[in-house]
């Protein structure tokens, strides 16, 4: 049986790390705040934020909230995001995707100050990770990552494959693993012979979203597994339960490692969204990151 990834506990670890950094930023007068802009009523979005802004306040952290209604106009929110990018006490902005059809995401999320960047989105960001230079990374492969590295040690020379290629996971999570010196195979919807490709892998990342699609005859016996999917299943009694892209009956029979659905990814995505509010906070206050935080140095 495969060991389980327990993210909840690594992320929980994480938390506490986080929440001395803030102490000791505090002593010098500096509390990092994380700025979250919603806009309209989109129900797991609300669930998203209300959480994302109760650990932000738990690490000791300002956490600003800003709920706009549905209607709001694309000015209006790059007005705000104005504000919030000439905003001293604010070190990282988080706007909560998707937005209402009026408003182009793109726009807004250039719109926001490299700087301070929470989910590393920023083209300029995107392109100072790829090309090795130091910008903020988005927080769902940071979190993987720092799984893996946890989990593995060095994972140079490992054939690595990732199952989906979005820009806020498979494309970073293929760089961040490519930076760890892995031989690194992309997968998406036109990859021909899926499972075999799967099967070669000593690390299998899948961030598809289709439910339990990765069966555990497509892994290698001892793989490492990092299952990203948050898919909803609807159940007999009208309620739904949630899985990953991996079916993990399966998987963990022939897997050395596997993290679950819930309770693997998703608790270290908002644990790495504090962090990178963390690290933008030592940037801009010219202070050193700390030796600890991976990828930032
Ligand atoms: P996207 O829909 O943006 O991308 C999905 C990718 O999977 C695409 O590259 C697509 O290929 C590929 N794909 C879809 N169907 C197949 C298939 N049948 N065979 C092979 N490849 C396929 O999704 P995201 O990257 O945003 O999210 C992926 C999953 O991760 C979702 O379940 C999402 O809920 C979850 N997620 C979880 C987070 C967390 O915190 N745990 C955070 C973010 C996402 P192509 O490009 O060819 O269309």
């Amino acid at each position: 049986m495969a060991q389980i990834i327990d993210g909840k506990a690594f992320a929980a670890n994480l938390r506490q790390d986080i929440a001395k950094e803030v102490d000791a930023l505090k002593e010098k007068g500096i509390t990092p705040g994380l700025a979250v802009v919603l806009v309209g009523e989109d129900p797991a979005s609300q669930v998203y934020v209300r959480s994302k802004g109760k650990q932000t306040v738990e690490v000791g952290m300002s956490s600003f909230s800003h709920k706009l209604p549905e209607s709001t106009t694309q000015e209006e929110l790059l007005n705000l995001i104005n504000k919030l990018n000439n905003d001293d006490s604010v070190n990282g902005i988080l706007v909560q995707l998707p937005l209402p059809a009026q408003i182009d995401s793109d726009t807004v999320l250039n719109s926001i100050a490299p700087e301070k960047d929470a989910d590393g989105f920023h083209p300029m960001n995107v392109g100072l990770f790829t090309t090795g230079g130091i910008g903020s990374v988005p927080c769902t492969p940071l979190g993987c990552l720092m799984m893996l590295k946890d989990h593995l040690g060095d994972m140079s020379g490992k054939r690595a494959l990732v199952l989906g290629r979005s820009n806020i996971v498979g494309k970073p999570m293929g760089t961040l693993l490519l930076n760890e010196n892995c031989t690194v195979t992309m997968a998406h919807s036109r990859t021909a012979d899926l499972e075999e490709e799967c099967r070669r892998a000593d690390i299998l990342v899948a961030a598809v979203g289709r439910p339990e699609m990765v069966k555990g005859s497509w892994i290698k016996p001892g793989a490492t597994v990092i299952d990203v999917g948050i898919n909803r299943v609807d159940k007999e009694d009208g309620g739904y339960r949630l899985v990953g892209d991996v079916e993990f009956a399966s998987a963990s029979e022939v897997a050395g490692a596997i993290t679950p659905v819930p309770g693997g990814v998703g608790p270290m995505t908002i644990a790495c969204l504090l962090l990178n509010t963390l690290i933008s906070t030592y940037r801009q206050n010219n202070l050193p990151v700390p030796e600890w935080i991976p990828v930032a140095n």
